[in-house]
Formats: structure tokens, C-alpha cells, sequence
């Protein structure tokens, strides 16, 4: 292997080889990501086979005991130190994932990259936090200890690359386990300069290795490496059986969040004019986000009124340049991922699915805030998750009737419901599916909750102590009572 150049990306350099064992390192082949804002190509980036996957899972089980003998006070200092260089380079990071994913560089300099540091933060306080438990019984002292797991596989999706390998990598870091992180590879850049800011955190070589490449390749040779003893992944329910598969082989316990296709359910008894917006608010980020209440859920007395309010609020969508301030819908990620988009669309409208706003193509990778009215419960539309910026509406009569329609997907991620009753809340927040439900709000997540989905959304949380408890190996240790001084 021999040593990559880096690449310049939005007046930033970035480096495009694989991070392994604390140094860059290129390998033979390479991939090309293309900037979605003008569909240019802006970089090749390395592109792992089995050869690297292993020299870097080796990396990280070399680097393991050393890492897991710090202890979580031990470790705290070198995630705190990366905590504040991914602060003081939030320009950066922004630029770049903004010109890989078209993210809007508005949200990513606001909040979007902060977050990812508040993760490591979080988890150099959470970590030494996280306290073992003692209790005495039949005679005996009993302990449950915490050991580190291990070399822990992350794979993580294009739709938020920074913050979703920041919210993995932290706890497995902080937990004591090392790591091998993949990006996808329509996005892959931000995560290489997280790699950068590792090392110049000071992070002991081997704890912390990216490999670039493409799932079926480099993926599939990291969460079947014999080696790794967590995986834990983010992505589309296809894929996360097949990681799954791969990690019952070697019996590694596997985490994975697989998107979601969340309701969006509106009460008469709401206050529509911050329920229309936020159902508008559904299209940000052109859609390309698990959590969205894609399915709007609207009770029949308040259809024309909620509707109203919300194609006013659409209609104050600004589609265009993600680094442009006025722009709040940017280009999809991907020509195939329009394809894919484009493709439901139509299938739902030669489906005889209703077409009640949008539907369409615009320049280059932009597409149309669409709203469809489905005919049938059981439509595909209605089903599965677009990841684009499609909504479907519904109108339920009362709250079980709500209550079904929110159930009928096999996903369950997240839900959203809108009403003026503490008591519906309650009950209705307690008959959704999901792993997380927001009441007159959406998106304001505690980083400490449990986050995770039922259903084909996916299996395990993360979040807190959480994502230590998936991180650590617990073990019971019991000493005779009076054994010992
Ligand atoms: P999407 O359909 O949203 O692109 P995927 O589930 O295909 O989501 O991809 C999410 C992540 O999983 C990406 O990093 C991708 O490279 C990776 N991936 C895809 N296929 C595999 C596989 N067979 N094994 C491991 N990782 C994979």
C-alpha cells in the first residue's frame, strides 16, 4: 500500500485514502464521489478490499488492550480533545460535507457538526458516570463489572454522515472498544477528516481506523472479520439483515437503525398552525432523514383547514444551492437515488394514488415537495420509505382509527402527534410503535435518551448508557462474604 494524496473539496484538504493503524494509506483501487449540488466529481477515494479491511480490523485489535487498560478516566481527555478540535474546525467539516452530501451548510454550521462533538463530549463525562453495581446476597459480595467489548465494526449511512459515525464512534470509543468505521460511499468525506482530528487528538494508533469502499465489498469483509466483536450499523432494512447474518456467524452482538416510515398524526383538538408547519418541515433536508413523520395522519373534520396552512407553508420552501442561506430543500444525494425517488412516484400515480402537490424533477439532482393522497392502506407508497421529499396524506375519524393507521407500516422508528390533550398524548404516544414519539414537537432529542426502532426499523438502542451497555460485556463477579480483606 502506499501513502495517498489528500484533496482539496470546497477549499478544504481532504484526505482519500483509508486511515489504518494511525497512519493514510491508498491501496490499489479507488472510487469517485460526485457533489450532488453540481453532480462534479470531487474526489477518488480509496476503495478497501478484503487486504485493507483486515489490516485495519488488526490495527484495531492490536491497539484494543492498551485502549481498554486506560479505563474510562483514562480515555475521557483524548475525546474531550477531539470534542473541541471538531468545534474549532466546524467551518470545515461543513464545507465538506456540504459539497459531498448537500447538506445545508446553514444547519451544518449551526448545529449539525456541534452536535457531533457534544457526542464525544457526552460520552468522556457518561463513561466515567456509567458505575458498576454491588449488592450482597446469600452470603456472597455480588459485582457486575463492565469490561470493553472489543474491535467494534461501525457502518454508517450518506444521509448524515458526520454526525450519525460521531453518535457510533463516540460510546464504542468511550466504552473502552476500538474501532473500524466504513462511510457510505455516496458520502465518505467528512468521516476522513474526523480520522485527521483523531490524530491530531492525540488518539494512540489503531483505536480509531476508517476504511473507504463500498458496501458489498468492504462492508461485508468488516462485519464478517473474525476479529470484530460489536457491529453496529444505520442504514436500509436489506442491508441490515444482511449484517446481521454475517454477525449470528460469529455470534457479535449487532445493532441497527433501518429507517422509517413515522406518521404524522393531527387531532382536531391541535394547534394546526404549528402542526401544518411542521408537516411542511417534513420535506428539510429534501427528505433524506429516517426520523421524518412522512405519513401526515390528519383527523376528517380538519383535512381542508390543516391543508391550507400547509401548502401555504410549502410553498415558503426555497429549493435550490445548500450553501446559499435562503435555500431550505436541497439537491437529493444521488442520480440514482432521484431515479429511486422519482421511481415511487410513479408507480404510485400509475397505481391510481392521488397526486395532491409536486411529483416532479427539477435541475440537476432537485425534487419537488410532493404530497399523494393514496387510495389504499396497503399502497406501496404508503409502505415503504421513500427517503425523498414525498409525504402521503391520510384522514382517520377518531383515536383508535388514528391508532391503526399509525400501526400500519412494519416500520417503527418514530411518530409524531399533534394535539391539545395531555391524556390523548399519553395514550396515543403509548399505542404507536416506535422508538421515540414527539407531542407537538419533532427532532428535539436528549443525546442521553435511547433512540432505536421496532418492527423492521431496526433491533437494540443507542444513546446514553445505551449504547455503553452495547459496547460493554457485563460480568457478574462474586466473592465469598468474609474471604477477603
Ligand atoms: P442506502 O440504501 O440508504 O444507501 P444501505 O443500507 O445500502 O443504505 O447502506 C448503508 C451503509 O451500509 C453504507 O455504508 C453501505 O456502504 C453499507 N453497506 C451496503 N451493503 C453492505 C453489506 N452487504 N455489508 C456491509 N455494509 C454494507
Amino acid at each position: 500500500m502506499s501513502t495517498s494524496v489528500a484533496t482539496r473539496v470546497a477549499g478544504v484538504d481532504v484526505p482519500t485514502g483509508h486511515f489504518i493503524g494511525g497512519e493514510w494509506l491508498a491501496g490499489d483501487a479507488s472510487f469517485e464521489t460526485i457533489s450532488p449540488i453540481d453532480q462534479e466529481a470531487i474526489a477518488e477515494v480509496a476503495r478497501a478490499g478484503e487486504r485493507e479491511v483486515d489490516a485495519a480490523v488488526g490495527a484495531a485489535a492490536e491497539a484494543f488492550p492498551d485502549w481498554a487498560a486506560l479505563g474510562p478516566g483514562g480515555r475521557a481527555p483524548y475525546l474531550r480533545r477531539l470534542a473541541d478540535l471538531i468545534d474549532a474546525n466546524v467551518e470545515r467539516l461543513a464545507a465538506v460535507e456540504c459539497a459531498d452530501m448537500a447538506m445545508l451548510l446553514r444547519s451544518l454550521r449551526a448545529r449539525v457538526i456541534a452536535r457531533g462533538a457534544l457526542n464525544f463530549r457526552n460520552y468522556a463525562e457518561l463513561a466515567v458516570a456509567y458505575e458498576e453495581r454491588d449488592w450482597r446476597s446469600r452470603g456472597t459480595w455480588n459485582r457486575v463489572q463492565r469490561t470493553p467489548a472489543g474491535p467494534a465494526a461501525v457502518i454508517t449511512p450518506w444521509n448524515a454522515p458526520f454526525m450519525l459515525s460521531t453518535w457510533k464512534v463516540a460510546p464504542a470509543l468511550a466504552a473502552g472498544c476500538t474501532v473500524v468505521l466504513k462511510p457510505a460511499e455516496w458520502s465518505p468525506l467528512s468521516c476522513a477528516v474526523l480520522a485527521q482530528l483523531a490524530a491530531e487528538a492525540g488518539m494512540p494508533p489503531g483505536v480509531f481506523n476508517v476504511v473507504q469502499g463500498i458496501g458489498e465489498e468492504a462492508g461485508a469483509a468488516l462485519v464478517s472479520h473474525p476479529l470484530i466483536r460489536r457491529v453496529s450499523f444505520t442504514g436500509s432494512p436489506e442491508t441490515g439483515r444482511l449484517i446481521g447474518v454475517a454477525a449470528a456467524r460469529n455470534l457479535v452482538p449487532f445493532t441497527a437503525e433501518l429507517g422509517g416510515k413515522g406518521p404524522l398524526v393531527v387531532f382536531d383538538d391541535a394547534d394546526l398552525d404549528a402542526a401544518a408547519a411542521k408537516a411542511a418541515g417534513q420535506y428539510d433536508d429534501a427528505g433524506q432523514v429516517c426520523l421524518a413523520g412522512t405519513r401526515l395522519l390528519i383527523q376528517d373534520g380538519i383535512r381542508g383547514a390543516f391543508l391550507e396552512r400547509f401548502h401555504a407553508a410549502v410553498d415558503r420552501h426555497v429549493l435550490g444551492d445548500p450553501r446559499e442561506d435562503a435555500t431550505t430543500i436541497s439537491p437529493l444525494i444521488h442520480p440514482d437515488h432521484v431515479d429511486r425517488v422519482a421511481g415511487f412516484v410513479e408507480r404510485a400515480l400509475a397505481d391510481g394514488q392521488r397526486l395532491v402537490r409536486g411529483g416532479h424533477r427539477l435541475d440537476g439532482l432537485l425534487f419537488e415537495p410532493t404530497l399523494i393522497e393514496p387510495t389504499r392502506d396497503d399502497a406501496e407508497i404508503v409502505q415503504r420509505e421513500v427517503f425523498g421529499p414525498v409525504l402521503t396524506l391520510q384522514t382517520f375519524t377518531d383515536e383508535a382509527d388514528a391508532i391503526r393507521l399509525a400501526n400500519s407500516t412494519a416500520y417503527g422508528l418514530s411518530g409524531i402527534v399533534y394535539t391539545g390533550s395531555l391524556g390523548r398524548a399519553d395514550r396515543v404516544g403509548r399505542a404507536i410503535r416506535a422508538g421515540v414519539i414527539w407531542v407537538n414537537t419533532f427532532l428535539v432529542r436528549d443525546l442521553t435518551a435511547p433512540f432505536g426502532g421496532v418492527g423492521i426499523s431496526g433491533i437494540g438502542r443507542e444513546g446514553g448508557d445505551y449504547a455503553l451497555d452495547f459496547y460493554s460485556d457485563l460480568k457478574t463477579l462474586q466473592i465469598l462474604d468474609g474471604s477477603v480483606m
